[in-house]
């Protein structure tokens, strides 16, 4: 069955979709822990990270590069963090997350809860710098 990133990807289920390509997705997660918290996705499902082949590991960071760059300009952090857990979702994909100091990665935090509105102007920030 395909997954939840599958479905956004082919546009079933709805997402504020930052960039793609051919090979490449990116989203806002639904429950960020900060603004601008993106994920991104191979188009290609595979559940585990290191089981990608090499080309499509690769060219994930590449493509993840620019959109990291593009946030950073976006949201006022420090840097972005990226991370890979994979517990939640069976379909390969990083986190990429602005942060100011270390426990801006605990996946313990709350998420932030945002408004349509909030999710649509931080998509539009990011879009002027991709
Ligand atoms: P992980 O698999 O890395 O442990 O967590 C999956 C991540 O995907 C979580 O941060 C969660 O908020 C996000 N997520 C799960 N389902 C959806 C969804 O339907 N839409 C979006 N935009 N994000 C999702």
């Amino acid at each position: 069955m395909a997954t939840i990133f599958t479905k956004i990807i082919n546009g079933e289920i709805p997402s504020y979709k930052v960039a793609e390509d051919d090979n490449y997705y990116a989203f806002l997660d639904i429950n960020p822990l900060a603004k601008g918290h993106t994920l991104v996705v191979p188009k290609k499902e595979v559940d585990y990270m290191f089981d990608l082949d090499d080309e499509t590991l690769a060219g994930l960071n590449i493509f993840a590069k620019k959109i990291a760059k593009a946030i950073e300009k976006a949201v006022p952090c420090k840097r972005i963090g990226t991370t890979v857990i994979g517990l939640e979702v069976p379909h390969a994909h990083l986190h990429l997350i602005p942060i100011n100091g270390i426990n801006d990665m605990n996946f313990e935090k709350p998420k932030l809860k945002l408004s349509d509105e909030e999710f649509k102007q931080i998509l539009a920030d990011i879009h002027k710098y991709l």
